[in-house]
């Protein structure tokens, strides 16, 4: 079960949260600028790979570079099985 206790810990707790849901490139950079310094990036990061959250930025990567790391980890896992 995933938990969601380091969400407490994120530098965005104190943040808009449109930021993180931003409408271009310069507004995704932004995002993860915040991101980057945050204590919990790699637990948010899989919160949001694990049930495929689609919008946003979640662990300092925007939805394209989500759907990339997750389709990394498919191709990882096939080759491993074949
Ligand atoms: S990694 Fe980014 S979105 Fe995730 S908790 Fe930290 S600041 Fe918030």
């Amino acid at each position: 079960m995933l938990t969601k206790s380091w969400m407490a810990q994120g530098s965005c707790r104190a943040i808009d949260p449109d930021i993180f849901f931003p409408s271009d490139g310069v507004g995704v950079e932004k995002a993860r600028q915040i991101c980057t310094k945050c204590p919990v990036q790699g637990p948010c990061l899989e919160y949001a790979l694990a049930l495929k959250i689609e919008h946003g930025v979640w662990g300092g990567a925007s939805e394209r570079q989500r759907r990339r790391i997750a389709r990394a980890r498919r191709v990882e896992v096939s080759s491993k099985s074949a």
